[in-house]
Protein backbone atom coordinates (compact mmCIF):
# COMPACT_ATOMS: atom_id res chain seq x y z
CA UNK A 1 0.00 0.00 0.00
CA UNK A 2 2.97 2.07 0.45
CA UNK A 3 3.66 2.71 -3.33
CA UNK A 4 0.44 4.08 -3.97
CA UNK A 5 0.46 6.33 -1.14
CA UNK A 6 3.95 7.66 -2.26
CA UNK A 7 2.35 8.17 -6.23
CA UNK A 8 -0.82 9.69 -4.79
CA UNK A 9 1.76 12.18 -2.97
CA UNK A 10 3.56 13.04 -6.28
CA UNK A 11 0.44 13.69 -7.64
CA UNK A 12 -0.47 16.03 -4.35
CA UNK A 13 3.14 17.68 -4.59
CA UNK A 14 3.01 18.20 -8.49
CA UNK A 15 -0.38 20.03 -7.89
CA UNK A 16 0.94 22.09 -4.58
CA UNK A 17 -1.85 20.29 -3.01
CA UNK A 18 -1.06 19.83 1.09
CA UNK A 19 -3.78 17.30 2.17
CA UNK A 20 -6.32 15.39 0.82
CA UNK A 21 -9.96 13.70 1.96
CA UNK A 22 -10.52 10.79 0.65
CA UNK A 23 -14.23 9.95 0.56
CA UNK A 24 -14.88 7.52 -2.13
CA UNK A 25 -15.02 3.84 -1.18
CA UNK A 26 -13.05 2.75 -3.81
CA UNK A 27 -10.62 5.24 -3.76
CA UNK A 28 -10.64 4.59 0.41
CA UNK A 29 -10.00 0.74 -0.35
CA UNK A 30 -7.47 1.18 -3.00
CA UNK A 31 -5.06 3.52 -0.87
CA UNK A 32 -5.75 2.22 2.80
CA UNK A 33 -6.79 -1.82 2.21
CA UNK A 34 -9.78 -1.43 4.80
CA UNK A 35 -12.77 -2.47 3.56
CA UNK A 36 -15.52 -1.07 5.56
CA UNK A 37 -18.74 0.47 4.59
CA UNK A 38 -17.81 4.13 6.10
CA UNK A 39 -14.53 6.43 6.96
CA UNK A 40 -12.38 8.60 5.19
CA UNK A 41 -8.64 8.92 4.51
CA UNK A 42 -6.80 12.31 5.23
CA UNK A 43 -3.32 12.12 3.36
CA UNK A 44 -0.57 14.80 3.77
CA UNK A 45 2.90 14.60 2.75
CA UNK A 46 4.03 13.24 6.32
CA UNK A 47 0.86 11.54 7.90
CA UNK A 48 -2.01 9.06 6.45
CA UNK A 49 -4.98 8.89 8.43
CA UNK A 50 -8.19 6.73 8.31
CA UNK A 51 -10.82 8.14 10.20
CA UNK A 52 -14.26 5.59 10.80
CA UNK A 53 -16.69 4.66 13.60
CA UNK A 54 -16.50 2.62 16.31
CA UNK A 55 -18.00 -0.11 14.30
CA UNK A 56 -14.62 -0.11 12.69
CA UNK A 57 -11.57 1.47 14.47
CA UNK A 58 -10.40 -2.36 15.22
CA UNK A 59 -11.35 -3.99 11.34
CA UNK A 60 -9.27 -0.54 10.05
CA UNK A 61 -6.26 -0.98 12.32
CA UNK A 62 -5.81 -4.46 11.25
CA UNK A 63 -7.02 -4.34 7.18
CA UNK A 64 -4.48 -0.31 7.00
CA UNK A 65 -1.71 -0.90 8.83
CA UNK A 66 -0.03 2.12 7.04
CA UNK A 67 -2.81 4.41 8.71
CA UNK A 68 -3.38 5.64 11.92
CA UNK A 69 -7.20 5.30 12.71
CA UNK A 70 -8.89 8.03 14.38
CA UNK A 71 -12.57 7.39 15.78
CA UNK A 72 -15.23 9.69 15.07
CA UNK A 73 -18.51 9.25 16.75
CA UNK A 74 -21.56 10.78 15.69
CA UNK A 75 -23.25 12.87 17.07
CA UNK A 76 -20.61 14.69 18.81
CA UNK A 77 -17.31 14.50 17.34
CA UNK A 78 -18.51 13.95 13.59
CA UNK A 79 -15.94 13.66 10.72
CA UNK A 80 -15.92 18.03 10.51
CA UNK A 81 -14.89 18.21 13.50
CA UNK A 82 -11.88 15.71 13.55
CA UNK A 83 -10.88 17.14 10.40
CA UNK A 84 -11.19 20.03 12.26
CA UNK A 85 -8.23 18.71 14.67
CA UNK A 86 -6.37 17.42 12.82
CA UNK A 87 -4.99 20.24 10.62
CA UNK A 88 -4.95 21.93 13.51
CA UNK A 89 -2.44 19.52 15.06
CA UNK A 90 -0.75 19.66 11.62
CA UNK A 91 -0.87 23.08 10.38
CA UNK A 92 -2.73 22.75 7.56
CA UNK A 93 -4.13 25.16 5.70
CA UNK A 94 -5.57 23.58 2.46
CA UNK A 95 -7.84 20.65 2.25
CA UNK A 96 -8.34 18.80 -1.63
CA UNK A 97 -12.11 17.12 -1.49
CA UNK A 98 -13.11 14.48 -4.15
CA UNK A 99 -15.87 16.49 -5.83
CA UNK A 100 -17.20 14.03 -7.14
CA UNK A 101 -18.08 12.29 -4.02
CA UNK A 102 -19.20 15.37 -1.12
CA UNK A 103 -22.46 15.96 -1.02
CA UNK A 104 -23.82 19.18 -0.65
CA UNK A 105 -24.21 18.96 3.20
CA UNK A 106 -21.00 17.63 3.46
CA UNK A 107 -19.36 20.27 1.73
CA UNK A 108 -21.51 22.47 4.05
CA UNK A 109 -20.48 21.21 7.49
CA UNK A 110 -16.69 20.95 6.54
CA UNK A 111 -16.78 24.72 5.09
CA UNK A 112 -18.41 25.61 8.43
CA UNK A 113 -15.94 23.59 10.78
CA UNK A 114 -12.72 24.66 9.04
CA UNK A 115 -13.76 28.40 8.44
CA UNK A 116 -10.89 31.12 8.18
CA UNK A 117 -8.37 28.16 8.87
CA UNK A 118 -8.61 25.98 6.26
CA UNK A 119 -9.32 26.69 2.47
CA UNK A 120 -11.55 23.65 0.80
CA UNK A 121 -9.94 22.76 -2.75
CA UNK A 122 -12.68 20.11 -5.07
CA UNK A 123 -10.74 18.19 -7.26
CA UNK A 124 -10.76 15.00 -9.57
CA UNK A 125 -9.83 11.83 -10.06
CA UNK A 126 -6.61 12.00 -8.17
CA UNK A 127 -6.71 8.49 -6.83
CA UNK A 128 -8.66 6.73 -10.08
CA UNK A 129 -5.77 8.10 -12.34
CA UNK A 130 -3.81 5.29 -10.12
CA UNK A 131 -6.47 2.64 -10.66
CA UNK A 132 -6.40 2.77 -14.33
CA UNK A 133 -2.95 0.95 -14.56
CA UNK A 134 -3.35 -2.39 -12.32
CA UNK A 135 -0.45 -3.87 -10.53
CA UNK A 136 0.23 -7.62 -10.29
CA UNK A 137 -1.57 -8.55 -7.31
CA UNK A 138 -4.73 -6.65 -8.66
CA UNK A 139 -4.40 -8.64 -12.09
CA UNK A 140 -4.21 -11.79 -10.27
CA UNK A 141 -7.51 -11.34 -8.63
CA UNK A 142 -9.12 -9.83 -12.11
CA UNK A 143 -8.13 -12.82 -13.60
CA UNK A 144 -9.52 -15.24 -10.95
CA UNK A 145 -12.94 -13.54 -11.00
CA UNK A 146 -12.60 -13.37 -14.75
CA UNK A 147 -12.20 -17.57 -14.41
CA UNK A 148 -15.27 -17.78 -12.03
CA UNK A 149 -17.11 -15.85 -14.13
CA UNK A 150 -16.38 -17.59 -17.34
CA UNK A 151 -16.84 -21.15 -15.54
CA UNK A 152 -20.57 -20.07 -14.40
CA UNK A 153 -21.47 -19.02 -17.65
CA UNK A 154 -20.08 -22.22 -19.62
CA UNK A 155 -21.85 -24.08 -16.98
CA UNK A 156 -25.34 -22.56 -16.85
CA UNK A 157 -25.32 -22.44 -20.85
CA UNK A 158 -26.30 -25.88 -21.83
CA UNK A 159 -28.98 -25.74 -18.49
CA UNK A 160 -30.88 -23.06 -20.17
CA UNK A 161 -34.46 -24.08 -21.77
CA UNK A 162 -36.56 -22.08 -24.13
CA UNK A 163 -39.53 -22.19 -21.07
CA UNK A 164 -37.64 -20.57 -18.76
CA UNK A 165 -38.00 -17.22 -17.86
CA UNK A 166 -35.20 -14.42 -18.00
CA UNK A 167 -35.37 -14.06 -14.09
CA UNK A 168 -34.56 -17.80 -13.60
CA UNK A 169 -31.82 -17.95 -15.88
CA UNK A 170 -30.18 -14.95 -14.34
CA UNK A 171 -30.61 -17.07 -10.68
CA UNK A 172 -29.10 -19.70 -12.02
CA UNK A 173 -26.15 -17.80 -13.06
CA UNK A 174 -26.15 -15.97 -10.20
CA UNK A 175 -25.42 -19.37 -8.01
CA UNK A 176 -23.38 -20.71 -10.20
CA UNK A 177 -20.82 -17.20 -9.83
CA UNK A 178 -21.36 -18.18 -5.78
CA UNK A 179 -20.71 -21.66 -6.24
CA UNK A 180 -17.62 -20.84 -8.10
CA UNK A 181 -16.51 -18.63 -5.52
CA UNK A 182 -17.55 -15.03 -5.83
CA UNK A 183 -17.99 -13.18 -2.96
CA UNK A 184 -21.10 -11.44 -4.83
CA UNK A 185 -22.28 -10.11 -8.04
CA UNK A 186 -20.50 -7.45 -9.88
CA UNK A 187 -23.87 -6.26 -10.47
CA UNK A 188 -27.54 -7.16 -11.31
CA UNK A 189 -27.09 -10.14 -13.73
CA UNK A 190 -29.06 -8.99 -16.90
CA UNK A 191 -30.98 -12.29 -18.91
CA UNK A 192 -32.64 -10.36 -22.01
CA UNK A 193 -34.75 -12.63 -23.96
CA UNK A 194 -35.92 -11.41 -27.71
CA UNK A 195 -37.08 -8.20 -27.84
CA UNK A 196 -36.68 -6.90 -24.39
CA UNK A 197 -32.65 -7.65 -26.02
CA UNK A 198 -32.82 -4.39 -27.40
CA UNK A 199 -32.33 -2.33 -24.10
CA UNK A 200 -28.60 -2.69 -23.17
CA UNK A 201 -29.44 -2.77 -19.38
CA UNK A 202 -33.00 -4.73 -19.41
CA UNK A 203 -34.24 -6.41 -16.25
CA UNK A 204 -34.91 -9.67 -16.14
CA UNK A 205 -38.35 -10.72 -15.60
CA UNK A 206 -41.27 -13.31 -16.62
CA UNK A 207 -40.73 -13.50 -19.94
CA UNK A 208 -39.53 -17.04 -21.46
CA UNK A 209 -36.41 -17.44 -22.77
CA UNK A 210 -37.76 -18.63 -25.91
CA UNK A 211 -36.42 -20.35 -29.46
CA UNK A 212 -34.14 -19.31 -32.21
CA UNK A 213 -34.85 -15.74 -30.76
CA UNK A 214 -31.39 -14.00 -28.95
CA UNK A 215 -30.50 -13.85 -25.37
CA UNK A 216 -28.25 -11.01 -24.29
CA UNK A 217 -26.67 -12.13 -20.73
CA UNK A 218 -24.47 -9.71 -19.14
CA UNK A 219 -22.95 -10.69 -15.94
CA UNK A 220 -19.73 -10.81 -13.31
CA UNK A 221 -18.18 -12.18 -10.20
CA UNK A 222 -16.90 -10.00 -7.71
CA UNK A 223 -13.81 -11.23 -5.75
CA UNK A 224 -12.24 -9.45 -3.03
CA UNK A 225 -13.82 -6.01 -4.34
CA UNK A 226 -12.68 -6.64 -7.81
CA UNK A 227 -15.46 -6.82 -10.71
CA UNK A 228 -15.64 -9.07 -13.93
CA UNK A 229 -17.83 -8.88 -16.69
CA UNK A 230 -18.94 -10.62 -19.25
CA UNK A 231 -21.80 -10.52 -22.36
CA UNK A 232 -22.79 -13.51 -24.34
CA UNK A 233 -25.24 -13.62 -26.82
CA UNK A 234 -26.92 -16.97 -27.06
CA UNK A 235 -30.09 -18.55 -28.92
CA UNK A 236 -31.35 -21.70 -27.89
CA UNK A 237 -32.56 -23.61 -31.04
CA UNK A 238 -31.85 -22.74 -34.66
CA UNK A 239 -30.57 -19.23 -35.14
CA UNK A 240 -31.97 -17.50 -38.44
CA UNK A 241 -29.69 -15.48 -41.73
CA UNK A 242 -31.23 -12.16 -39.87
CA UNK A 243 -29.00 -13.19 -36.20
CA UNK A 244 -26.33 -14.66 -37.44
CA UNK A 245 -25.62 -11.64 -40.13
CA UNK A 246 -25.40 -9.37 -36.70
CA UNK A 247 -23.86 -11.84 -34.64
CA UNK A 248 -20.84 -11.47 -37.24
CA UNK A 249 -20.71 -7.71 -37.30
CA UNK A 250 -20.91 -7.53 -33.54
CA UNK A 251 -17.71 -9.89 -33.62
CA UNK A 252 -15.97 -8.92 -36.18
CA UNK A 253 -16.32 -5.07 -34.58
CA UNK A 254 -14.79 -6.78 -31.38
CA UNK A 255 -12.04 -8.38 -32.90
CA UNK A 256 -10.81 -4.94 -35.51
CA UNK A 257 -11.01 -3.24 -31.85
CA UNK A 258 -8.99 -5.67 -29.61
CA UNK A 259 -6.08 -6.20 -32.56
CA UNK A 260 -5.57 -2.38 -32.41
CA UNK A 261 -5.67 -1.88 -28.79
CA UNK A 262 -1.57 -1.33 -28.03
CA UNK A 263 0.03 1.06 -25.50
CA UNK A 264 0.27 4.47 -26.60
CA UNK A 265 -3.15 3.91 -28.94
CA UNK A 266 -6.16 6.59 -28.15
CA UNK A 267 -9.58 5.82 -26.28
CA UNK A 268 -10.83 6.96 -28.69
CA UNK A 269 -9.29 5.92 -31.90
CA UNK A 270 -9.76 2.05 -30.23
CA UNK A 271 -13.84 2.71 -30.04
CA UNK A 272 -13.73 3.97 -33.47
CA UNK A 273 -12.41 0.62 -34.88
CA UNK A 274 -15.68 -0.92 -34.00
CA UNK A 275 -17.69 2.02 -34.13
CA UNK A 276 -16.64 2.57 -38.15
CA UNK A 277 -17.08 -0.90 -39.00
CA UNK A 278 -20.25 -1.48 -37.12
CA UNK A 279 -21.34 1.96 -39.09
CA UNK A 280 -19.98 0.99 -42.83
CA UNK A 281 -22.31 -2.31 -42.29
CA UNK A 282 -25.45 0.02 -41.65
CA UNK A 283 -26.40 -0.01 -38.01
CA UNK A 284 -24.14 2.62 -36.72
CA UNK A 285 -27.36 3.87 -35.40
CA UNK A 286 -27.53 1.06 -33.33
CA UNK A 287 -24.74 0.52 -31.56
CA UNK A 288 -25.33 3.90 -29.00
CA UNK A 289 -23.13 3.53 -25.88
CA UNK A 290 -19.34 3.70 -25.70
CA UNK A 291 -17.18 0.56 -26.30
CA UNK A 292 -15.66 -0.52 -23.15
CA UNK A 293 -14.83 0.66 -19.96
CA UNK A 294 -12.04 0.17 -16.90
CA UNK A 295 -13.03 -2.88 -14.40
CA UNK A 296 -11.28 -2.88 -10.86
CA UNK A 297 -12.61 -1.75 -7.61
CA UNK A 298 -15.55 -0.71 -9.79
CA UNK A 299 -17.70 -2.43 -12.23
CA UNK A 300 -16.83 0.85 -14.54
CA UNK A 301 -13.72 2.56 -13.79
CA UNK A 302 -11.43 4.88 -16.37
CA UNK A 303 -10.61 4.11 -19.29
CA UNK A 304 -13.32 4.45 -21.15
CA UNK A 305 -13.37 3.91 -24.45
CA UNK A 306 -15.43 6.23 -26.40
CA UNK A 307 -16.24 8.69 -28.64
CA UNK A 308 -14.12 11.70 -27.60
CA UNK A 309 -15.36 14.54 -26.00
CA UNK A 310 -14.59 17.81 -27.31
CA UNK A 311 -13.13 19.58 -23.94
CA UNK A 312 -11.54 16.37 -22.41
CA UNK A 313 -7.66 15.47 -23.28
CA UNK A 314 -7.10 12.62 -25.18
CA UNK A 315 -6.11 9.37 -23.01
CA UNK A 316 -3.54 6.61 -24.13
CA UNK A 317 -3.76 3.00 -23.45
CA UNK A 318 -0.82 2.03 -21.17
CA UNK A 319 0.32 -1.64 -20.36
CA UNK A 320 -1.55 -3.45 -16.83
CA UNK A 321 -5.02 -1.74 -17.97
CA UNK A 322 -7.83 -3.93 -18.22
CA UNK A 323 -10.91 -2.68 -20.07
CA UNK A 324 -14.19 -4.17 -21.56
CA UNK A 325 -14.47 -4.38 -25.40
CA UNK A 326 -18.44 -4.39 -26.00
CA UNK A 327 -19.49 -3.39 -28.66
CA UNK A 328 -23.39 -4.34 -29.40
CA UNK A 329 -26.25 -3.63 -32.36
CA UNK A 330 -29.87 -3.51 -30.69
CA UNK A 331 -32.74 -3.41 -33.25
CA UNK A 332 -36.58 -2.04 -31.46
CA UNK A 333 -38.88 -5.33 -31.79
CA UNK A 334 -36.07 -7.80 -32.41
CA UNK A 335 -33.72 -7.62 -29.68
CA UNK A 336 -30.10 -7.18 -29.57
CA UNK A 337 -26.46 -8.87 -29.72
CA UNK A 338 -23.60 -7.46 -27.64
CA UNK A 339 -20.70 -9.32 -26.79
CA UNK A 340 -18.01 -8.48 -24.28
CA UNK A 341 -14.78 -9.36 -23.16
CA UNK A 342 -11.89 -8.08 -20.65
CA UNK A 343 -8.68 -7.33 -22.15
CA UNK A 344 -5.48 -6.58 -20.44
CA UNK A 345 -3.62 -3.97 -22.42
CA UNK A 346 0.14 -5.51 -22.52
CA UNK A 347 4.00 -4.19 -23.36
CA UNK A 348 3.15 -5.20 -26.98
CA UNK A 349 -0.55 -5.33 -27.85
CA UNK A 350 -3.60 -7.33 -25.62
CA UNK A 351 -4.50 -10.07 -24.11
CA UNK A 352 -8.19 -11.34 -24.24
CA UNK A 353 -8.66 -12.17 -20.38
CA UNK A 354 -12.11 -13.72 -20.77
CA UNK A 355 -12.18 -17.41 -21.97
CA UNK A 356 -16.43 -17.94 -22.00
CA UNK A 357 -17.45 -19.85 -25.39
CA UNK A 358 -19.00 -17.86 -28.16
CA UNK A 359 -21.15 -19.22 -30.71
CA UNK A 360 -18.35 -18.48 -33.46
CA UNK A 361 -14.38 -18.16 -32.82
ZN1 LIG B 1 -21.23 -6.24 -18.97
ZN1 LIG C 1 -19.25 -3.82 -19.33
Amino acid sequence: MQTRLDRLRAIMAGRALPALLVSAPANRRYLSGFTGSSGALLITPARALLITDSRYTLQAAREAPDFAVRELINPGRPLPAVLKAAAAEQGLTQLGFEAAFVTVAEHRALADALAGVVELVPVEGLVEQLRVVKEADELAILRRAIAITDAAFAATLPRLRPEMSEREAAWMLEVALRIGGAEAISFPIIVAAGPNGALPHATPGDEPLGSGRPIVIDMGARVAGYHADLTRTVVLGEADERFWQIYDIVLEAQRRAIAGMRPGIHTHVVDALARDYIGSRGYGEQFGHGLGHGVGLEVHEGPGLRRALPDAPPVALQPGMVTSVEPGIYLEGWGGVRIEDLVLVTSEGATVLSQAPKLRS
